[in-house]
């Protein structure tokens, strides 16, 4: 199983990528989440991406392919994966069915996540993430809160403002969307209603994905 979920901040990419995972068990990568450790890390590509996530910025596609790739060449990924929040452009889509190619692979299956953009606003204004496990919640009475899964004290992100949230859906709209009909012209594509309780949205991608 090689899928990616594309889908706007916020749609429940990361929530159902990790489920999907576990259903078909295959890791969920997350370029968001990569970037995320190496900006806590202070790595090179941690300190450079930092500037670019802060303002809802794309990061430069060179240094989340390097990102990417190390990820991907892990033994755990070698019978597939979920790819969450890559590509975000079309030229991050040209790098990846070559880095793939090379290897003898390909994408199987797309799925974009569909939810309107007045949703995103609401949910990603109320969402925190644990920073070790990475499980995004939407918290009803604000921070602090802790982790079901370790217990670790939530963090909102820091791109999670209202300004930085406006940003990254314009470059959705701008530069990912085209991505659907790209990924649509190849046969590639289900589309999903992402609104709904989590299971049922689990279970529309599972059945799609059954019928493709
Ligand atoms: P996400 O967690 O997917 O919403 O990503 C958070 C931020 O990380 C984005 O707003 C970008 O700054 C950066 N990022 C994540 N994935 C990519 C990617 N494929 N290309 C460029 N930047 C990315």
């Amino acid at each position: 199983m090689r899928l990616i979920l594309l889908g706007p901040p916020g749609a429940g990419k990361g929530t159902q990528a990790t489920r999907l995972a576990d259903r078909f068990a295959v890791p969920h990568v997350a370029t968001g989440d990569l970037l995320r450790d190496a900006v806590r890390q202070e790595t090179r590509i941690g300190v450079r991406a930092k500037t670019f996530m802060d303002a809802g910025e794309l990061v430069p596609d060179d240094v989340v392919l390097d990102l990417l790739l190390e990820r991907l060449t892990q033994a755990d990924a070698a019978q597939g994966f979920i790819l969450d929040g890559f590509p975000r452009n079309p030229a991050q889509a040209e790098l990846l069915d070559g880095a793939l190619a090379k290897v003898g692979h390909r994408i199987e299956a797309v799925v974009s996540v569909e939810v309107a953009d007045e949703i995103i606003i609401g949910r990603l204004s109320s969402r925190a993430t644990c920073p070790q496990c990475h499980k995004t919640f939407v918290l009803d009475n604000g921070l602090p809160a802790t982790c079901s899964n370790d217990g670790t004290t939530l963090m909102a992100r820091t791109d999670d403002k209202p300004e930085v949230i406006t940003k990254r859906l314009e470059i959705f709209h701008e530069q990912t969307k085209p991505l659907v009909e790209h990924y649509e012209a190849k046969g590639l594509l289900v589309r999903i209603d992402g609104v709904g309780e989590l299971d049922e949205v689990e279970e529309r991608i599972a059945k799609a994905l059954e019928a493709q």
